[in-house]
């Protein structure tokens, strides 16, 4: 039954409750009424009637006064017959009233009279106790039905009062249960009326949309599985070792190549900490090196030795942070890191051909070069002839071209040995001073070419320091060189040595076209040239100067501002 049927139906009841025990009420109230009524005007009159006339008879019945009253209390004794028997009781009243008319002085009729008066009281009280009675019974019944009625209505609607309350707040109690557990995510609930009424519909419609998130819920579970389950294998089938750090550093995966190189079973590294396995694990220690406290966010550059594929292999370690954006927020939050060492063997090997290449041209050049530059000094030699000016100007020109050759190769060749690691230093305690004067000398020509200035400022009793000077003096006339190279004719050069605790700085200022902030990185690269500059380098002389330094424990930097001017610092360890 539908609930609004039901509360039609209870409060319907109710109603007619309310109306049946009203009607009941009324029904007897009257009856009673009517016994009542029956009695005072039937009875109660007869009798007062009777009284007024043996009043009468007592006064004096011969007095006209007396007379009159009896006989008008005859008459109305006459019109209010209502027993049996009455009317001849009246009838002979009225009929010894006129003998006491005719013969007042007859007291037998007297005494008649008043038997026949006695008589009619009697006949009215026993009515009156017999309509009493009536009224009682009728009284009694209504009791009766009433209390009946009233147990029935009471019944009905103790029946309501326990049933219907708990019919419409029950299922509204177990459906806010439900739909509050589906909020909590738990879509196996369903909730379950019997019946075909509203809440009947309402339990199929929840149950209904129950079933349908259980089921996109396990379906979206079931493609992020299936998606999981493709990443996996993606990552598997990469060629490159892959490994994948949570936030807290603990292994999440490992693709095989990973496994492989580490010589581990991936059960040994899932759900460890990557920091316990680098205790077991050379390989593993070197991976995770940079996300060690100590070192965390340092990358290494260098490219990691590794044996695998039998053989030396190279790998270049790549971490990449992971931080994502949890929906709903605003704020980017780390959830791990992910591992990448991408074999870079074949380009290595590559590499090593190409400058063993470069180191055996060079090598084989160097001898020609010389020979060429010996026999430009024989020809200039008057004692072989001497040249006329066109002459001249060519032995000029391949003399320049001769030079730059030289120079040329001998980059190439300590470019080869930066590149095979081969760099042979001699460190020794050497005096500054002495470096730049070398240094100075060997370009003198070009700056008083270009007719710049070369001012010198150096710190009184600088300290020795420990590099290799050779090197060091070749690194300068490189940085000097490049000075002269991009500053203007006629203009100055700043050469400063500065000592400091532990360090002397060589600066090399010049007031030349300087450099793009874009360009002040990659200058160290190597055969980088920035665009638009002379074409006559090789793009190799800073890349080597840097590995010259810093193979010696030093560093080398520049500050410059485009058009204003550059100015480089070399800085090396002093002898304490
Ligand atoms: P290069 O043989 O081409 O000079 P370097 O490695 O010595 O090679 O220099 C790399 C680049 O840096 C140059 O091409 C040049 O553009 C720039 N550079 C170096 N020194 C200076 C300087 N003093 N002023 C402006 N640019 C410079």
């Amino acid at each position: 039954m539908k609930i609004k049927a039901k509360l039609t139906l209870g409060v319907g009841l109710l109603f007619l409750c309310i109306i049946l025990l009203a009607g009941l009420g009324t029904f007897y109230i009257n009856a009673l009424s009517k016994d009542t009524q029956n009695i005072l005007v039937a009875n109660y009159n007869t009798l007062n009637y009777s009284r007024n006339m043996i009043i009468a008879l007592d006064e004096d019945i011969t007095t006209s006064k007396s007379i009159k009253k009896f006989s008008e209390n005859l008459i109305s004794q006459k019109n209010n017959i209502t027993e049996i028997g009455e009317r001849e009781l009246t009838d002979k009243l009225s009929e010894d009233f006129e003998n006491v008319k005719s013969n007042p002085n007859d007291s037998l009729i007297y005494i008649s009279i008043r038997k026949d008066l006695a008589d009619i009281m009697l006949l009215n009280m026993q009515a009156i106790q017999r309509k009493s009675d009536i009224a009682k019974r009728t009284a009694n019944d209504a009791i009766w039905w009433i209390a009946l009625t009233g147990t029935f209505c009471f019944l009905i609607a103790f029946i309501l009062l326990i049933n219907l309350p708990g019919n419409i707040s029950n299922p509204i109690r177990e459906l806010t249960e439900g739909i509050k557990q589906i909020a909590a995510e738990k879509y196996s609930e369903r909730v379950h009326f019997e019946g075909h009424d509203e809440f009947g519909e309402l339990a199929v419609a929840f149950n209904t949309m129950a079933q349908k998130l259980e089921e996109y819920n396990n379906s979206s579970l079931s493609t992020i599985m299936f998606e999981k389950k493709r990443m996996e294998t993606l990552i598997n089938n990469m060629h490159d070792p892959v490994i994948g750090l949570d936030e807290k550093k603990i292994i999440l995966f490992v693709n095989d190549e990973a496994l492989k190189i580490l010589g581990m079973k991936i059960e040994e590294l899932t759900g460890k900490f990557a920091q316990d396995i680098a205790v077991r694990n050379d390989l593993m220690r070197s991976i995770v090196q940079e996300l060690m406290p100590s070192k965390e966010g340092k990358q290494d550059k260098k490219p990691m030795k590794i044996y695998a594929d039998n053989k030396e292999s190279y790998f270049d370690k790549e971490i990449v942070d992971i931080t994502i954006t949890p929906t709903g927020e605003k704020e980017q939050k780390h959830i791990g890191h992910f591992i990448v060492l991408r074999n870079i063997t074949p380009f290595k090997e590559l590499d090593f051909a190409k400058t063993n290449f470069i180191a055996t041209i060079s090598h084989e050049l160097k001898t020609p070069i010389s020979t060429i530059k010996a026999s430009l000094q024989l020809l200039e030699n008057k004692n072989t002839g001497a040249l006329n000016e066109e002459q001249k100007q060519l032995v000029e020109s391949i003399k320049d071209d001769g030079n730059r050759l030289l120079k040329i190769t001998s980059e190439l060749l300590n470019l080869s040995q930066v590149e095979t690691g081969n760099i042979q230093l001699s460190i020794q305690n050497s005096d500054p001073s002495k470096i730049l004067q070398y240094a100075l000398d060997a370009v003198k020509g070009q700056a008083e070419q270009k007719q710049i200035k070369l001012e010198v400022k150096t710190d009184k009793d600088l300290p020795l320091i420990k590099a290799d000077a050779e090197k060091t003096t070749w690194v300068l006339i490189n940085l000097l060189t490049n000075a002269i190279r991009y500053s203007h004719e006629k203009s100055e050069i700043l050469i400063e040595v500065k000592k400091e605790v532990g360090n002397i700085i060589f600066s090399i200022r010049d007031f030349g076209k300087g450099i793009e902030s874009k360009y002040k990185e990659k200058i160290f690269t190597r055969y980088f040239q920035v665009p638009g500059s002379s074409k006559s380098g090789t793009g190799l002389g800073l890349s080597i100067s840097k590995e010259f330094i810093e193979a010696q424990g030093g560093n080398i930097n520049v500050d410059s501002e485009l058009g204003v001017g550059s100015t480089f610092a070399v800085t090396l360890n002093s002898v304490e």
